[in-house]
Parts: structure tokens; sequence; C-alpha cells
């Protein structure tokens, strides 16, 4: 019987499209499915409170879905290289293979084992598969790399990306021995106070929930994405990011499904709303490709001028932020349904960060955390650009003095306050004219909503017209 061969599962929760899987499967020896969870290991960047949520459940259909193939998922909790190494000690496997992930931190990892697995004799394989194109390929025609977005993405609609995926699986060569497994328990993903029931009844994790997802988007929403993908009351975006995320799936097999479907309704080419789609992808593989070039921009602007600004330190508001007391009712449904359920849409993520940041002037790191901790789709690449888009410091971002007005934007994109109302429930009776003022209505009309005053709702913590003068004053001082 040939040595088995070890497929390090990581960011990849999936079976079908995965080349490194597909790779080992291919060779006809023994295959070992392994999961490591590290928590100790050197990042500042360890998953927080959702995303452990949704990686307990997302390997639990991985597990199932490796035991319908008559296979396993070997669980291990310690330092990855170290169990690596007692996993091929304990299986005489002579081969490891994986699909490359970008983080700067994960990188440096993943180079450390594979040095010393290889002085090991181990044969040491790995494969793209999470991004589109992988950072080195793409650069300027300098050889420098991209900082704007648009000629980064003609640029790489250019290239000859393939969109071959690799197949599903249909069986498994299995190990004729298999080694201890640590519990899904002892990895302690998840707490015994089950605090996660919004997220669970909104979410299916795992790859066949990602399929769903993506079947349910071009089905009911894809050909509307162009025009309500800024409605957040509406289901007009996709829900991928945490799949995309934890690899359940990838970019290229949505980008082919989005192709398929176009193509079985005549088109020769992408439709313009599977277009704008693609380009968020795009955007997905642009923050990857950032935070490879620029490594230290997690905590760090990427324009040094802002290292400067004075931003403040406040308790009192920054929990007014966080949980939905702002008295703004865009910010605040926006926070709660974070909370609620591990997931904000875009356009409300882009006006609660521009309120921390610019009427409140707490830094944006702080922002950065609390989704890094809240979001079921947090994302090292995508939150750190995020923020920083919003902040005016990273990358092509929006320029600082470009603050968003909580009100007009709430009554541009959620114009019949249904968002509000259905996140902010003590607004619900509230007249659509002060849906997003409710500090204008009058006393009589308050009664008439069932809301007190200063008691059912909060007044807004700072007056917005203030606040922007304050933060354009700011931001002069760093000019
Ligand atoms: P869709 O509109 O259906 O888009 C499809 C996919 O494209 C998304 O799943 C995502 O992978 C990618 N995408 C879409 N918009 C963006 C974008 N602006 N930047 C990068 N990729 C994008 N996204 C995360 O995945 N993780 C994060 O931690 C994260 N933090 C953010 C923080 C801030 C302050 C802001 C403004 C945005 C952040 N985003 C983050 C980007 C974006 O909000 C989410 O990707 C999007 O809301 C996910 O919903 P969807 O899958 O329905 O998106």
């Amino acid at each position: 019987m040939a040595e088995p061969v070890i497929v390090w599962f990581r960011r990849d929760l999936r079976l079908s499209d995965n080349p490194a899987l597909d790779r080992a499967r291919r060779s006809r020896q023994p295959l070992i499915p392994v999961y490591i969870f590290a928590p100790d290991e050197e990042t500042p960047w360890q998953p927080g409170g959702a995303s452990r949520y949704w990686l307990h459940e997302s390997l639990q259909v991985l597990e199932e879905g490796l035991q319908r193939l008559g296979s396993r998922l070997i669980l291990r909790r310690g330092d990855s290289l170290a169990e690596l190494e007692k996993l091929a000690r304990e299986t005489g496997a002579e081969a490891l293979f994986w699909n490359r992930l970008y983080e700067p931190a994960l990188r440096k990892r993943d180079r450390r084992i594979e040095t010393a697995m290889k002085q090991r004799g181990i044969d040491v394989q790995t494969f793209p598969g999470h991004l589109i194109n992988e950072p080195d390929t793409v650069a300027t025609k300098q050889g420098s790399p991209f900082k704007v977005f648009t000629p980064y993405w003609k640029h790489c609609r250019q290239l000859q990306t393939t969109l071959e995926t690799v197949g599903g699986i249909r069986t498994l060569p299995v190990a004729a021995q298999w080694p201890a497994s640590d519990s899904m328990e002892s990895l302690e993903l998840v707490s015994r106070i089950k605090w996660y029931d919004g997220i669970d009844a909104r979410w299916t994790p795992g790859f066949r929930g990602a399929e769903s997802a993506l079947q349910r988007f071009i089905k009911e929403a894809a050909a509307g994405y162009a025009t309500q993908r800024d409605i957040p009351s509406r289901d007009g975006v996709s829900s991928l990011s945490p799949h995309l995320h934890f690899g359940e799936i990838t970019p290229r097999r949505v980008i082919k499904a989005m192709a398929d479907a176009d193509r079985s309704r005549g088109l020769l080419s992408l439709s313009a709303p599977a277009e704008a789609f693609v380009r968020q992808l795009y955007w997905r593989d642009f923050a990857h490709y950032l935070l490879h070039h620029f490594p230290r921009t997690p905590t760090q602007p990427l324009y040094d001028k802002f290292r400067h600004f004075p931003w403040r330190k406040n308790k009192r508001l920054f929990t007014a932020w966080s949980r939905g007391q702002t008295g703004y009712p865009i910010v605040d449904a926006g926070m709660r349904e974070l909370w609620q359920t591990g997931w904000m849409h875009n356009r409300v993520r882009m006006i609660a960060a521009s309120f921390l940041i610019k009427d409140l002037m707490i830094h944006w790191r702080e922002g950065a955390k609390w989704f890094w901790d809240t979001l079921v789709d947090a994302d090292l690449a995508n939150n750190t650009m995020g923020w920083q888009w919003v902040a005016g410091c990273g990358a092509d971002a929006a320029p600082f003095f470009r603050i968003f007005n909580p009100v007009t934007q709430g009554e541009r994109f959620d114009a019949g306050g249904d968002y509000v109302r259905r996140w902010v429930p003590e607004l619900a009776q509230l007249d659509n004219r002060f849906i997003h003022k409710p500090w204008l209505a009058s006393p009589v009309e308050l009664e008439a909503a069932g809301i007190r005053p200063g008691r059912d709702y909060p007044d807004p913590v700072v007056d917005h017209a203030e606040a922007r003068k304050r933060a354009l004053a700011a931001y002069k001082r760093i000019q």
C-alpha cells in the first residue's frame, strides 16, 4: 500500500473545486484530511466570536461530506507545524497538500512549515483557488503594485484567467489506519451559552449552504443586482461573503455559474448586472492584493499623514455605536443587524463606519476590531480595505472630506424606512417623514408612535453638522 497524503484543510472548507484535494485524490494514495485549529499561533488576528461559530458549523458539514465519501476529517488543536509533524510521524505520510492563503502572517507560517516538512523528506505541494488571480501575478507595466482599483480591474479583465474549476468528487482513497482525532468540542469554537441564535437562524454555513446561496442569488437577485445592491431592506445581494471567506465556494465557481446562467439565456458575454457583480469579486481580490503588498495596513494607515490624525478616545460613544444606540436610525439599524445576524449590508457598513470615524472621531482600528469579532464574514483583507476606504487613508479610498450624512443616506437608500423599522422596532410606528430623524418629530407625533423621547430611543449622541465641522478641522491639521 502506498504511503498516505495529508490534505491540510484551512480556509477551503469544500469538496468540489478544491485543487489540493483533487490532486491528492488523483495520486490514488490513501488520503488523510486534516483541520488544525491553532488558537495560540502568532497572529493578532485569531478568529473572533462570529467567525468561530461559522467555523464550527462549516467543519461539521465538511466532516459529514467526507464521511459520505467513506473518509473522515481528522481534527487537531495546537501549533500547525507541530501537529503536521506528529501526523506525518503517526501515519508515515510522504506528501502534504494544501490550498494557498495570502494574509502576510499566514504566508510566513506556511513558508516555515513548507521548509520544515521538506526537510523531513515530505513532498509539499500547494495550490491556488482562494482568489481569481494570485497577488504576485498582477502588476503595473512598471512592475509596481496597483493602488487604484479601476486600472487594476481593467488590467485583470484582460488577463486570460481560466474559469476552469475542478469538479466534484465521488470517491476518495481511504487510509487503512486513521490517526487519532480531537473532538469537535475540544476545539472550543462555540461556548455553552448559545448567544448565536440570531446568526443560526439567518445562515446555513458549509459548502452546501454556499451553493444554495449562489443558486438563490442567480435565480432571484442577480438580474437586479446593479440597481438593488445598495438597498439594505431588499435581498438584492448574494450574501456569499462568509462562504467565500471560509472557502466553501471559490470566486471562479461563482463567476462561472454567472456566465453559464447568462449563456443559458442566449447571451454571448456577461450581462451588465452580472458584470457589476463580478466587479465586486475583483474588489475582494484587490483587497487581498493590497494586503499582500502593504502588509502593515491592518493596523497602520497606508498614507502616513493619517498617523497624526487627532483621534478621540471615548468609551461611552463607542458603546453607543456598537450597541446601535447612537440616535441615528440607519446607523443603529446596521449595528443591530450586525449584532443579531453577524452580517451588515455593505451600504450600511459604509454609513456606520463613517459615523464612527468622522462623527465620533474614533480610530478606524477600533471599528475594524469590533467588526472582526462580530462579522461572520470577518476577513482581514476586506475588513482592512473597507475601514481604510471609509477613513480616507487607504488605497483608492473615499476622500476624507466626503462625510456621509446619516440622515440623507438613510432617506436615499432606505426611502420607505423598511430597514430601520425592521432593526429598530421601537421606531416602527413613526411617520416616514421622521424615520431617519426622529428628533424632529413633535411630542404629539412621537406619542402617536408610542415613543417616549430619550427613553425608548436615544437622542442623537452628537449633532451631525457640528461633528462634521470638527472632523474637517481635524483633517485640516494633518494637511
Ligand atoms: P455582494 O454584493 O453579493 O458581493 C459579492 C462578493 O464580492 C462578496 O461576497 C465579497 O466577497 C465581494 N465584495 C463585495 N463588496 C466588496 C467590497 N466592498 N470589498 C471587498 N469585497 C467585496 N467584506 C468581507 O467579506 N469581510 C469583511 O470583513 C468586510 N468588512 C468590511 C468593512 C467595511 C467598513 C466595509 C465598508 C466593507 C466591508 N466588507 C467586508 C465588504 C462588503 O461590505 C461585504 O463583502 C459585502 O457586504 C458582503 O455581502 P455580499 O456577499 O452579499 O456581497
